[in-house]
């Protein structure tokens, strides 16, 4: 059989593969607690659902709606963007995706071409590269500091003239980590300078912890919020992962390519999904505050355990999303094994705790643990990881 380059290059999502393993060994029986994913554990708010029953009871599913979104949900991002944040972007300048994660597929495939470069710090979320190399483009990695951010000097030190975009996500998936004002700003300025766009992936900006300050980059002046776009949705803060609604906020020249794409791919996110979505953004967001107060709590309860276990060390407290980000080169050592991908295959097999290695994300010696499970399997998680690395010591 013959196939694209870009299928050929291609490779499948490590986590949702830790995730299906997790799931197989479930429904074999096994008694397995899945911190491989990054899915909220929360019901989606009943007023949600119930928005939704009413649009499949009144008939809003019988028809295509525009491939970029119904213009009421627009509007509800519209607002939502201006309440959160006091920015305006015209619901025209709106793109409603199937999920963010469409959202950044479909905007590598507006903006860059086969020797184009796209910048990812490390460590990044698994699907930025894959969706570069999906758009024939070079995905290059930025080094980050001990903060697991990038700085002017590690994004100078990879930048050519083919340098198009880079990607920034606070908080940042797998390390929690928000960038402060006065960095973003450095980095605005940055882009400007050297002509390269920033896609902003905001997907965690409700997510934030212990009284960390959060800024987005559309926050700032004029000329930096001209030369980013923004990508967010729903799945994260009102845990709707299933309904797949997402969306793209820029300038009209980005929307109108990102809508032409949209028309000729998805055709258009599910009806339901997005009159669910409009009563999300909409509704009451004390939904939002209650599930940020149970990560918080979660977060506060775990990481000191997490941190006592032997061979684990946790570089920096997350401040946001919900994810630890452990490195676990000496636990790699303890157990006599060679690398991260071995300790997450004994932590599956042997303490049937499923989380990802870090070489998912760009970091080989670390571990993501997503704590968006309950508290009672994240301790329960925690000590079986504990329990291991005892035994193995
Ligand atoms: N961006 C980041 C950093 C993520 O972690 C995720 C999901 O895990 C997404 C985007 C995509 O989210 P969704 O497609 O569910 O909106």
């Amino acid at each position: 059989m013959k196939f694209s380059k870009r299928a050929l290059a291609v490779k499948p999502s490590a986590t949702v593969k830790v995730s299906n393993l997790a799931k197989q060994m479930k429904a074999d029986g096994i008694d397995v607690i899945n911190l491989g994913i990054g899915e909220p554990d929360f019901e989606t708010p009943d007023f949600i659902d119930q928005a939704a029953i009413e649009a499949i009871k009144s008939g809003k599913t019988s028809f295509y709606t525009p491939a970029s979104g119904i213009y009421e949900l627009k509007e509800a991002v519209s607002q939502r963007i201006k309440e959160d944040f006091d920015v305006f972007y015209s619901p025209d300048n709106i793109s409603i995706t199937n999920g963010a994660k469409m959202a950044l597929y479909v905007l590598m495939q507006a903006l860059v071409n086969e020797n184009d470069e796209v910048l990812i710090p490390q460590p990044g979320w698994v699907s930025y590269e894959q969706q570069i190399v999906l758009a024939s483009a070079k995905p290059v990695m930025v080094k980050t500091n001990g903060e697991f951010k990038v700085t002017i000097d590690s994004l100078n030190a990879v930048t050519t003239k083919n340098t198009r975009v880079l990607v920034i996500n606070s908080p940042q998936n797998p390390t929690g980590t928000i960038y402060t004002k006065d960095e973003l700003t450095e980095i605005g300025n940055w882009a400007i300078m050297h002509n390269v766009l920033i896609i902003a992936d905001d997907i965690y900006s409700s997510l934030v912890y212990n009284g960390n300050q959060y800024t987005s980059l559309i926050q700032l002046d004029d000329n930096i919020v001209a030369q980013t776009i923004l990508v967010s949705g729903l799945s994260k803060a009102y845990s709707m992962t299933g309904w797949r609604v997402g969306y793209v906020a820029g300038a009209p020249e980005i929307i109108s390519k990102v809508n032409a794409i949209l028309s000729h791919s998805t055709g258009n996110p599910a009806a339901v999904s997005q009159y669910a979505g409009i009563a999300a953004l909409t509704g009451d967001q004390s939904v939002v505050e209650e599930m940020r107060l149970a990560f918080e709590d979660r977060l506060n309860k775990v990481f000191p355990l997490l941190a006592e276990v032997p061979g684990f060390k946790l570089q920096t407290k997350p401040q946001g999303a919900f994810y630890l980000f452990p490195n676990v080169e000496e636990a790699v050592r303890i157990a006599g094994l060679s690398n991260s991908g071995e300790l997450v295959e004994e932590l599956l097999q042997k303490a049937h705790v499923a989380v990802v290695d870090g070489a998912a994300f760009g970091m080989p010696g670390y571990l993501r643990l997503s704590y968006a499970a309950s508290l009672d399997n994240l301790i329960d998680a925690v000590t079986r990881i504990k329990n291991y690395m005892l035994s193995v010591n």
